[in-house]
């Protein structure tokens, strides 16, 4: 396992670190390369070489290999999922539900290699032919999160080949296993040597490796907005400067009015903000409930989150797992902390928890009373915290939901036409749910947010082609006198 797959061969990493599983630290999933930069350059160096002959290669053989990889993935997408769910913590069948959607993925741009388009458009010249085409960018390096380390890595790596790109991947330290697996299915599904490239090491080493080195001319990176300012600057700086595409945090609100639907609203708020052990960049940690409804949907909530199991991520039963690691516990703690002496009252959860194994058990907490400006109203926690702020009506709740210097997905539980309209069009958010938890999106449809929630040209669908190619304007002059056709003879 401890491997790196630079320029077509699996290659030793200069050092390894363990895996550890969070629902069991004394279970090491296993030792995984760390590489240093120079395996980083190595790579660069191999994705830079093999882009010329990628880029042109025929459009059916992207396909099939692509395909391959989709299928590969979906026919082993228990054992997968098993070990996605053992190295990150979420839940089997959430574990399993997301290597699907990494198959689903691959298939979708295996079939984007056979559909790639251009337009062709008259001249204001006369004689003259207009053709606009999209082509591949060059070396891509991608940089992934750990909560998603599967579909996210395949939503990168799928378009960038589908489109001719060459690959360097640098996946995130805590989940390599997942990385690795994947990896091992791309090179089995025959890509050639050099064209995706897998380095496993430290943001601070692999990833700035990325971001200094001249021959990548493209990073898609999803992650904090810290790290994201940091890629940012960096592609700025770099010469020739390169294209970008950031997906960063999160502070989702999911606004609940007076006439929603309280079953539905109290569904999509707990699985909103706790599914995932609230580790997604679209968890609805912002409740904004306007007055009439507010308690009795603070008292469903809580008594809801009374049943919610949290325990071993593989365990049957279990419908929370662990947090992902000490660091991002103590990030979880220290936030709950930061909201009591703000004054908010925590009315269900927050204490750590013990299970028969030990791992980073932490009971979803719910912060009522909290006013919109409090820190935990504004900063990402990234854990299962959600807060609960109360509005006199939907004008108040709606702005409330865009007081935030996020904008990446925004719900509203309401059975008002009106009112669900009127959000969709004024919610400052990239993706806007209707009577649904604002986290869980489709494969098929572009993914991302506004303000300082995403930077650069949307994800997913086939809004992806607008980062992994460049546009072509091609002018053609035949030169042929215009063409006037003669009164035929027979007429
Ligand atoms: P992170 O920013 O710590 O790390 C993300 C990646 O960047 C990792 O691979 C890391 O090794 C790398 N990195 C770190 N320092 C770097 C540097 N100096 N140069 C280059 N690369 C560097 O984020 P994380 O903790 O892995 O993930 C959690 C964050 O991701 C949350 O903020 C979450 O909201 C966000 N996220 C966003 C989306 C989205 O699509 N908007 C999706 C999932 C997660």
């Amino acid at each position: 396992m401890n491997m790196n797959y630079i320029a077509g061969e699996w290659l030793a990493g200069t050092h390894a670190a363990p895996n550890i599983n969070p629902s069991n630290t004394a279970d090491v999933v296993g030792e995984f390369a760390r590489a240093e930069a120079a395996e980083a350059e190595k790579a660069i160096a191999a994705a830079y070489d093999a882009f010329p002959g990628w880029s042109r290669s025929s459009i059916q053989l992207r396909h099939d290999i692509l395909k391959k990889v989709g299928d590969e993935i979906l026919a082993r997408k228990d054992e997968l999922g098993r070990l996605l769910s053992r190295e990150e913590g979420k839940t089997l069948p959430e574990g399993i539900g997301e290597v699907v959607r990494a198959s689903q993925i691959f298939q979708f741009f295996a079939g984007e290699t056979l559909r790639m388009a251009g337009d062709k458009l008259a001249s204001v010249r006369p004689g003259v032919d207009i053709e606009i085409t999209r082509e591949p960018v060059g070396v891509i390096g991608l940089i992934t999160p750990w909560n998603f380390p599967i579909a996210i890595p395949a939503w990168k790596i799928a378009p960038a080949l589908a489109y001719g790109n060459t690959v360097v991947f640098k996946p995130a330290e805590l989940v390599p296993g997942s990385a690795h697996a994947l990896s091992e299915i791309i090179v089995r599904a025959g890509v050639p040597a050099g064209v995706f490239n897998l380095v496993m090491g430290r943001g601070s080493v692999v990833g700035e490796a990325l971001l200094n080195s001249p021959k990548v001319s493209a990073i898609s990176f999803t992650g904090s907005v810290a790290t994201g300012r940091k890629v940012a600057q960096a592609c700025i700086a770099s010469d020739p400067m390169k294209k970008m595409q950031l997906e960063m945090g999160g502070k989702n609100p999911l606004v609940v009015l007076d006439d929603a639907d309280l079953k539905v609203a109290v569904e999509c708020a707990v699985n909103g903000a706790f599914f995932s052990t609230g580790q997604r960049c679209t968890a609805s940690s912002r409740l904004i409930v306007t007055s009439g409804i507010h308690d009795r949907f603070v008292d469903a909530v809580t008594e809801r989150m009374k049943s919610l199991v949290v325990d071993d991520a593989l365990k049957s039963g279990t419908q929370i797992g662990p947090v992902v690691d000490q660091n991002q516990l103590d990030q979880d703690l220290k936030y709950i902390r930061i909201g009591q002496d703000e004054g908010a009252t925590l009315a269900a959860g927050g204490e750590l928890l013990n299970r028969e194994t030990p791992g980073f058990y932490l009971a979803p907490a719910l912060f009522t009373n909290v006013d919109n400006r409090m820190r935990i109203a504004q900063e990402e926690i990234f854990g299962p915290v959600a807060t609960v702020t109360r509005a006199r009506d939907y004008e108040e709740a709606l702005e409330i939901a865009n007081d935030t210097q996020f904008g990446l997905s925004a719900g509203i539980c309401t059975t008002s036409l009106k009112h669900a309209s009127h959000f969709k069009r004024n919610s400052e958010a990239g993706m806007v749910m209707v009577n649904l938890p604002t986290a869980g999106v489709d494969y098929h449809v572009p993914f991302g947010g506004r303000k300082g929630s995403s930077y650069g040209p949307r994800e997913q669908g086939r809004y992806a082609e607008e980062f992994y190619t460049t546009v072509k304007t091609a002018y053609t002059f035949d030169g042929n006198e215009p063409y006037v056709p003669k009164t035929r003879a027979s007429e």
